[in-house]
């Protein structure tokens, strides 16, 4: 029977929803579409799945994840009141939009960037003010953002930006913390793959917000880990807004052991690094326009601009890229970055 759409709030019935990327079933690909690593998580994180005692779940995990927020805090030399963990970085997205913006509020992105951000809006019944990067090849912060997202109560700027990669200058970023009266969620969820941060922006600004996760750089997006670092007046407002455990306790233990092992993360880090330099200079030899990248992924633009076409025709052939419809967006794709061998198989095919 059809569900009538009228039963929901009209918010939730006249919006799409987030689209992620594909997941395919039907056939085997080599999957450079969603930003997932081509390595395996830290061989710690096997070690703790197997000493995990499966009597323990029975009891609810610790709804202060202390253990976990101690361990991450431990690595920024912060405190655990500067850290809230969640169901991946998404989670972390949901309660920040949920704390900071009502109804009839509005929250800030700039354009292109992560898609969920005005989904979270829509979800909310707030508005997203969208303000267009700056396109001259390459994408960049516009002048006065800060005042274009004056009436906003939440500006989210990825940092790598997604899909572009672009590391915005840290001097913007100051400066838009500076100006906007609201909160700035900075999000890092690829900031691991780039050679700066905003972390330690946190000490100058009580209104700046990190967010980081374990899916891209620790190999974990099938485990659901994100956090976020602010000042501990934040954080204790967003610890009220988030589910009593949204972190469950064989997470809590994976992530503690994964967080460990620095060595492993750091070769890993490493090779994906160098494949991406070669990814860059091999489309760069193809006559690819390739958007300067400090991420795990590059968006690049083959000569005839037609993204979506080169979209299909690496699918047609088994290899999976991302591709966003729109008249900047649609010259390119987006290539996760995978193992050197993925990466040769991919480009046998441009
Ligand atoms: N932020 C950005 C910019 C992303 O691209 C993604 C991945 N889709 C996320 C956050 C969410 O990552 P996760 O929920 O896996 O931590």
């Amino acid at each position: 029977m059809k569900t009538p759409r009228t039963y929901f709030r009209k918010n939730i019935d006249v919006m799409d929803g987030y689209t992620p990327g594909e997941q395919p079933k039907d056939m085997k690909y080599i999957k450079l579409n969603t930003n997932e690593n081509p390595y395996p998580p830290s061989p710690a994180v096997a070690k703790a799945m197997k000493s995990f005692c499966s009597d323990r779940l029975r009891l609810y995990p610790d709804p202060l994840s202390c253990e976990l927020r101690k361990t991450i805090a431990d690595i920024f030399g912060l405190k655990s009141e500067n850290v809230i963990v969640g169901n991946g970085s998404d989670d972390i997205l949901t309660i920040a939009t949920r704390a900071f913006a009502g109804e009839n509020d509005a929250i800030a992105s700039f354009e292109p960037s992560y898609s969920l951000y005005p989904v979270l809006a829509e979800l909310q019944d707030c508005s997203c003010i969208k303000i267009h990067l700056k396109f001259d090849g390459d994408f960049s912060i516009p002048a006065n953002s800060a005042e274009k997202a004056e009436a906003a109560k939440l500006f989210y700027i990825a940092r790598p930006n997604a899909p572009t990669g672009t590391l915005f200058p840290i001097d913007e970023i100051r400066k838009i913390c500076r100006k906007f009266k609201g909160v700035v969620f900075v999000d890092e969820a690829y900031a691991d793959f780039a050679d700066d941060n905003c972390v330690g922006l946190l000490r100058e600004f009580p209104n700046l917000i990190v967010g980081r996760t374990l899916s891209k750089s620790y190999a974990l997006a099938g485990l659901r880990l994100g956090y976020a670092l602010a000042s501990e007046k934040i954080i204790g407002g967003m610890m009220k807004v988030k589910d009593s455990y949204n972190v469950g306790m064989l997470v809590q233990a994976i992530a503690v052991a994964a967080l460990k092992d620095k060595k492993y993360f750091n070769e890993t880090k490493k090779k994906i690094c160098r494949t991406r330099a070669f990814l860059v200079e091999s489309l760069t030899v193809k006559g690819f326009k390739v958007c300067g990248s400090q991420s795990n992924f590059v968006f690049a633009s083959p000569a005839d601009k037609d993204g979506e076409g080169l979209y299909r025709h690496l699918k047609n052939n088994g290899v999976l890229v991302r591709y966003f419809k729109g008249p900047v967006t649609g010259r390119y794709v987006r290539i996760t970055v995978g193992t050197d061998s993925e990466i040769k198989t991919l480009l046998k095919f441009i």
